[in-house]
């Protein structure tokens, strides 16, 4: 999905910059990179992150910049921020989300005018067409605005310029941008970011989340409204149940208590005899002490993550190397495994071959006498179409279940949508047999939109229902 962050402020930023820019590491493996705007003028550095953490790639670029206003990037696709001269003058950008109709706007930019360095590897920078499509209004806001209407997918974007930085959040909300602001008075100074948990250890403290579709301007005199909010929301549901950080906030909606509300609701639906109750490290482990919480079962850790070096197993683009990844990371603790009947909590399943070949196996190898796998939220069955996903539809867990249960791929999987449907339920099966553990339960669409709190026609479950 990507992270952005940005800073105004009336002295150098660029320490915030770089400790800000790193705290969205976990929402993309591939590049990273800082843009400044001081005295000297505009400045940039964009690296790989692929086979190096963004704070050892950057740490000494980051001492040699200065500026007073910067935005950082964190993605899994693009390269960026990139610098652009303009009719509005110099700017830069960075954007986190998808492009979902790039070959469409792309030639459509092409045949007005414009063009395109190549990447890497190939293919057009997203922050290349974001600025391209800015560039086609009268101005830079009405430029954003008209850029979000041109896009399918979903763009949140920062513009640094020399008026302060423009934040934008997407036309739907879909994914997040918060505003913080400086508690030391002294210093007056702006921070947005996608993940507001950035905030507090670079001594920000939260004031507002932008709605969906709304532009400000930020300056260190304060925040500007440049364009309100629209009546549409409708959030990314999967930012709570795996996506976000812990300590973060949306929609004023904590991560962390979203993921132990889950866990209190499959330990409630629940009458299985175990032992003790387990998360699978990082995304399980609140969804897992919820369970506990609901259930009584002591949490126990069966698993533990050896942190040093590893991202996240599911941004790697190589299935190989997100397997490799996933082996090398998870440690699994014999005292604990052994002659125990173990529940296990997990965000989600997406493919379950990592869960099944390495997690699974992990615990029987290991002496477990019985395995109960609790998904924190219902069988995936739609890639994500507004974020960058690893995922296709043939992929999925329940797209798999249902090609072998039916002989032949089912286009819309309706029927087996249904958690009181006979399909339904022998899907499940199948999954359970294949993943070889004693059972298998999700939890239910309500109760996680529920644990959310929000209303449901305010977030998007395209993953689960494909609308
Ligand atoms: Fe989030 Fe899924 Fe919607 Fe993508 S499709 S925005 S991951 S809920």
């Amino acid at each position: 999905m990507g992270g952005i962050f940005g800073i105004v402020s009336s002295e150098n930023c660029v320490q915030t910059l770089f400790y800000g820019t790193d705290y969205h590491s976990h929402l993309g493996t591939e590049s990273g990179g800082m843009a400044v705007l001081g005295a000297k003028g505009f400045y940039k550095t964009v690296h790989s992150i692929s086979q190096a953490q963004f704070k050892s790639r950057f740490i000494d670029d980051y001492k040699k910049m200065e500026g007073y206003f910067g935005i950082g990037a964190i993605d899994d696709e693009t390269p960026q921020p990139l610098i652009f001269h303009s009719k509005f003058g110099v700017y830069a950008v960075a954007a986190a989300g998808l492009i979902s109709n790039k070959d469409k706007l792309v030639n459509e930019l092409l045949n007005e005018g414009a063009s395109f360095g190549e990447m890497a590897g190939g293919g057009v920078n997203n922050a290349e067409i974001v600025a391209c499509l800015i560039n086609r209004g009268n101005n830079i806001v009405e430029g954003i605005a008209s850029m979000r209407g041109a896009i399918e997918g979903s763009i949140c974007a920062l513009v640094l310029t020399a008026d302060g930085i423009y934040a934008a959040r997407d036309k739907v909300g879909r994914f997040p941008l918060s505003i913080g602001m400086n508690k030391n008075q002294k210093c007056k100074s702006y921070v947005v970011a996608t993940e507001a948990s950035s905030f507090e250890n670079l001594g920000y403290e939260l004031i507002q989340f932008l709605g969906p579709g709304e532009i400000v301007l930020l300056t260190p005199k304060g925040i500007k409204l440049m364009k309100p909010e629209g009546a549409e929301k409708k959030v990314c549901s999967f930012l709570w149940i795996y996506t976000g950080y812990p300590s973060s906030t949306y929609e004023g909606i904590s991560v962390e208590g979203t993921r132990e509300r889950c866990g209190i609701y499959l330990a409630k639906r629940d009458n299985v005899q175990a032992d003790l109750v387990s998360g699978i490290p990082d995304s399980g482990v609140g969804h897992a002490i919820g369970y506990a919480m609901g259930s009584g079962l002591p949490y126990r850790r069966v698993l533990v993550k050896y942190t040093p070096g590893y991202g996240r197993s599911y941004t790697p683009p190589a299935q190989e190397i997100r397997d490799l990844v996933a082996t090398m990371k998870l440690c699994a603790v014999r005292e604990v495994i052994k002659g125990n009947r173990i529940v296990v909590c997990d965000d989600s399943i997406v493919r379950g071959t990592q869960l099944k070949n390495l997690t699974v196996k992990k615990l029987w190898d290991n002496g477990a006498k019985e395995i109960h796998i609790r998904p924190a939220c219902p069988p995936l069955m739609f890639p994500c179409i507004y974020a960058s996903s690893t995922r296709t539809t043939g992929e999925l867990a329940g797209r798999k279940a249902i090609r072998a249960l039916e002989g032949k791929e089912i286009e819309d999987p309706v029927e087996y949508l249904d958690p009181q449907s006979t399909k339904h339920a022998q899907m499940i099966d199948w999954i359970r047999h294949d993943l070889n553990v004693t059972s298998l339960k999700y939890l239910a669409i309500e109760d996680m939109i529920a644990a959310i709190g929000l209303p449901a026609d305010q977030l998007c479950l395209h993953c689960w229902l494909g609308k």
